[in-house]
């Protein structure tokens, strides 16, 4: 392997543990980790970019290695302009890969991009970060599937609480 960076691309609307696992077991196999936060205005976002940012900043602030940066447009212009990179994806089921392999593929054509995918940890392969929010707008607990980074503002922004 000779490029020692991994790109880990999502929205992290929020940042789920079933992410952070992802995160901390490509640490494992690269030099460096980044986080790159979509900006997606298109998929109306609960959190702003910016908090997406802090939030997954503050998540992996003890773990060395990783950063979090954001992009917008192309994610290989993206690569491209931080002078190259392998993304790092997580699958979770059957139903991800379809999606994931076209993206991967496509990424290859355009720019020579290899993807690398990471099966999700069986303990948080039902998480996704729509689910999260669907069960903590109605009150549902949320407890050991998001950090409390990501708790306490889902809690904040449903039901008011700090
Ligand atoms: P997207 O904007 O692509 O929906 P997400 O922020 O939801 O991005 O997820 C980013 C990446 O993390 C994707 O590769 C997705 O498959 C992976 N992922 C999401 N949830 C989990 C999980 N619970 N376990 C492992 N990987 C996950």
């Amino acid at each position: 392997m000779t490029d020692r960076t991994a790109i880990y691309p999502g929205t992290f609307d929020p940042i789920t543990n079933g992410h952070l696992d992802i995160i901390d077991r490509a640490r494992a196999q690269f030099d460096a980790v980044v986080v790159a936060v979509s900006q997606h205005p298109s998929k109306n976002p609960l959190f702003p970019l910016e908090e997406r940012i802090a939030v997954a900043k503050e998540t992996t602030a003890g773990l060395g290695g990783v950063l979090v940066e954001s992009f917008d447009g192309l994610l290989v212009d993206f690569v491209r302009a931080r002078g190259g990179g392998v993304l790092i994806k997580g699958l979770r089921a059957v139903t991800d890969f379809d999606y994931e392999l076209q993206m991967a593929q496509m990424n290859y054509r355009l720019a020579g991009v290899e993807t690398m995918f990471l099966v999700a940890n069986p303990e948080y392969s039902f998480l996704s970060s729509s689910l999260v929010k669907e069960v903590a707008r109605f009150g549902g607990d949320v407890t050991g599937m998001v950090p409390a980074e990501v708790l306490s503002r889902l809690r904040e922004r449903f039901h008011g609480e700090g």
